[in-house]
C-alpha cells in the first residue's frame, strides 16, 4: 500500500512516500481503507521525536482519518464491510481504573494513533473495533478533519473547564485547527468569546467562526484589549494551547477566581508562574488531554445538527505531505489541512 512513513526523527524531509505492506486485522480489529487523513500538531511532535513520543521505525504518522471498512478480524460483531467510518484516535484497554471510571483519556495503557502505533497517513490502517464510529450520513472528508481537535476542545471546555453561558472565554491562536474548534464549542455553550489571531487575514477567518471579539496579537496589546472588553474584570476562562509564548499574558487576562485550561503547548513547555497570582486571586490551572469516545460522539452529533463544523481550507494529496507539514509548521494553515488518499 502507499503510505507516508518516517525512518528517523527530523524535519519535513524525513517524511517518505512509498510502499509498505498493508496491515492485517487481528482479533477484534478492523481494517479501514482510508480516503482522508488530517494534520495535527501532534504529528509534528512525533515526526521530530519531541515530547516523549516514542515510536518504532518505519513509522506511519497520522491520528485523524476516515474511510470505509475493508475487512474484519476475528470476533468483530456489529460492523460491516463497506461502511463509512471515522476513527476515535485514542486506543485504550477499556479495563483500567481510569477507563472503568469513564476516563479513558487517562487510560494507563493509552496509545495515540500515529504515535505509539501506525497511523492514518496510508491507504490502510488497522484499529480495534471499539475505535470505529460509523458516519451515518456525515461525509468522510468532513469527518477526517474532526477527531483530535474537536474532541480535545470539547473535553477541555465542556468537561474540564465547565464553561457557562454567562461567562467570557479568551481563546489564543483561534485560526488553527484546535482554536477554531474551541471558538465554535465555546459559542455553542453560550459563552462570550474573545479570540486572538496573528494577521488580518486570520482575524477575518476567526470572525467567520463566530467569535464576539477578535484581537490581532501581532499588532494589539492582548491584555489591554481583554481588560477593555471586560470592563477591567478579565475573563472567566482562558483556553491556552500556546504555552511559553502566551502563558504570562493568559494569567494576567484572568479575572479573580478565573481558570486557565490547557490542552497543549505549541511554542514551548517551560512557563513561569507567580504563585501569589494563584492564591491571592484564587485562580485555577486545569490540564486537559484528548477526549473520550463519548466526547467525539457528542461532537459528531453537534456537527450533524449544524452547531459546529470543521473548516477545511486546504486539501493536498498524500504524496505532498512534506509541503503539508511545512505549511503547518510555518503557521500558514487556517482551520484544517486534509490529506486526500487515493
Ligand atoms: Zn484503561
Amino acid at each position: 500500500m502507499k503510505a507516508v512513513f518516517i525512518e528517523r526523527n527530523g524535519g519535513p524531509e524525513v517524511l517518505s512516500y512509498g510502499d509498505l505492506n498493508p496491515p492485517v486485522p487481528k482479533l477484534g480489529e478492523v481494517l479501514i481503507k482510508l480516503s482522508y487523513a488530517s494534520l495535527n500538531h501532534v504529528d509534528i511532535w512525533v515526526r521530530r521525536g519531541l515530547g516523549g513520543y516514542k515510536t518504532d521505525f518505519p513509522h506511519i504518522l497520522g491520528a485523524d482519518g476516515a474511510g470505509t471498512i475493508e475487512g474484519l478480524g476475528p470476533a468483530v460483531e456489529g460492523l460491516r464491510e463497506g461502511t463509512s467510518v471515522v476513527i476515535y484516535p485514542l486506543i485504550t484497554d477499556r479495563n483500567c481504573r481510569f477507563c472503568l471510571n469513564g476516563r479513558e483519556d487517562q487510560c494507563v495503557n493509552r496509545k495515540l494513533l500515529g504515535n505509539q502505533v501506525d497511523g492514518t497517513y496510508a491507504q490502510y490502517v488497522v484499529v480495534p473495533a471499539y475505535n470505529v464510529i460509523p458516519l451515518e450520513g456525515l461525509e468522510e472528508e468532513t469527518a477526517a478533519a474532526v477527531p483530535v481537535t474537536f474532541m480535545t476542545a470539547w473535553n477541555a471546555l465542556i468537561n474540564r473547564a465547565k464553561i457557562q453561558p454567562y461567562e467570557s472565554v479568551l481563546i489564543w491562536g483561534a485560526s488553527g485547527g484546535l482554536g477554531s474548534a474551541a471558538v465554535q464549542i465555546a459559542k455553542m455553550a453560550g459563552a462570550t468569546v474573545i479570540a486572538t489571531a496573528g494577521s488580518e487575514e486570520k482575524v477575518k477567518f476567526v470572525e467567520k467562526l463566530g467569535a464576539d471579539y477578535v484581537i490581532n496579537y501581532s499588532e494589539e496589546d492582548v491584555v489591554q484589549r481583554v481588560m477593555d472588553i471586560t470592563a477591567g474584570q478579565g475573563v472567566n476562562c482562558v483556553f491556552e494551547n500556546v504555552g511559553a509564548a502566551t502563558w504570562e499574558k493568559s494569567i494576567r487576562c484572568l479575572s479573580p477566581t478565573g481558570r486557565l485550561i490547557t490542552p497543549g503547548a505549541t511554542t514551548g513547555k517551560d512557563v513561569s508562574l507567580d504563585v501569589r497570582d494563584l492564591y491571592s486571586r484564587q485562580i485555577s490551572l486545569i490540564g486537559s488531554y484528548g477526549g473520550r469516545k463519548f466526547d467525539l460522539l457528542n461532537v459528531i452529533s453537534a456537527i450533524k445538527r449544524g452547531k459546529v463544523r470543521p473548516y477545511i481550507t486546504e486539501v493536498l494529496p498524500l504524496s505532498q505531505v512534506q509541503k503539508a507539514h511545512e505549511r503547518m509548521e510555518n503557521g500558514e494553515v487556517k482551520g484544517k489541512l486534509l490529506l486526500k488518499i487515493d
